[in-house]
């Protein structure tokens, strides 16, 4: 399928980057928001109404996903784009591994830890570089203008921004062939891409612990470690 394919995109979720040791927070017993209510603290109110207690969540959040390195997969479909097999990444992850991996077209629909950006005149500062902008309060202020300084990540109750969703529809509705890897496809909008390949007569391959509204509309059904399926897809490749 992917060498016959004209235009091959990968919509990637959380499981492609379990293998680089961060847990799905939707795995029981594993996420990393295991013992907070992310829809109550890594929401946009909360950083408006009470940035301590959000940073008191996302400050160890960054520090644990910083030191994270990409894995096979993520290596895998890097070799595929330079193979030509495979036109772009659409990722749900917010850890930057895709970039990290060398993948050049990316589309990151929820945004990503690799800068925060102060709300008020804009200045952008890299992952390494916001623990110094972390005073007394535990919050982290802007150095220019003293603004508050948000992770540039969708949170819980903000739009998905429009640019990179319009890519992501634009290259979900030109592709022939779909590779779905390690998303449970259910959180809208990202879980409607899928359907605008199939509208346009495009194949569906699903690479996915656990079931998608997506399984009976898929040519290809996979469902063991993400790492070991896509190694097989290389070696099918020769
Ligand atoms: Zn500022």
């Amino acid at each position: 399928m992917l060498r016959a394919a004209d235009s091959a995109v990968a919509l990637t979720g959380a499981g492609i980057s379990v293998p680089s040791g961060i847990p799905d927070f939707r795995t029981p017993g594993e996420g990393l928001w295991e013992k907070v209510d992310p829809m109550e603290v890594a929401t946009i109110q909360a950083f408006s109404s009470d940035p301590k207690r959000f940073w008191d969540f996302y400050r160890p959040r960054f520090a644990t996903l910083g030191s994270k390195e990409p894995n096979p997969a993520h290596d895998a479909l890097v070799e595929l784009e330079q193979r030509e097999l495979l036109s772009a990444v659409i990722t749900q992850n917010i850890d930057r591994l895709h970039r990290k991996a060398g993948t050049e077209r990316l589309i990151e629909v929820h945004g990503s830890i690799a800068t925060s950006s102060c709300i008020g005149c804009g200045a952008t500062w890299g992952l390494d570089e916001v623990e110094a902008l972390f005073g007394d309060q535990g919050v982290a202020t802007c150095t220019e203008c003293l603004g508050a300084v948000k992770p540039d990540v969708v949170l819980f109750g903000e739009l998905l921004p429009v640019e990179a969703m319009d890519d992501a529809r634009e290259l979900s509705a030109q592709a022939d062939l779909m590779l779905c890897i390690g998303s449970s496809l259910e959180v809208h909008p990202v879980a409607g891409l899928p359907e605008l390949t199939l509208a346009r007569g495009g194949r569906l391959a699903i690479l996915s612990k656990g079931p998608t509204p997506y399984d009976d509309d898929a040519d290809v059904r996979m469902n063991g470690d993400v790492v070991d399926d896509l190694g097989a897809v290389l070696a099918a490749l020769g």
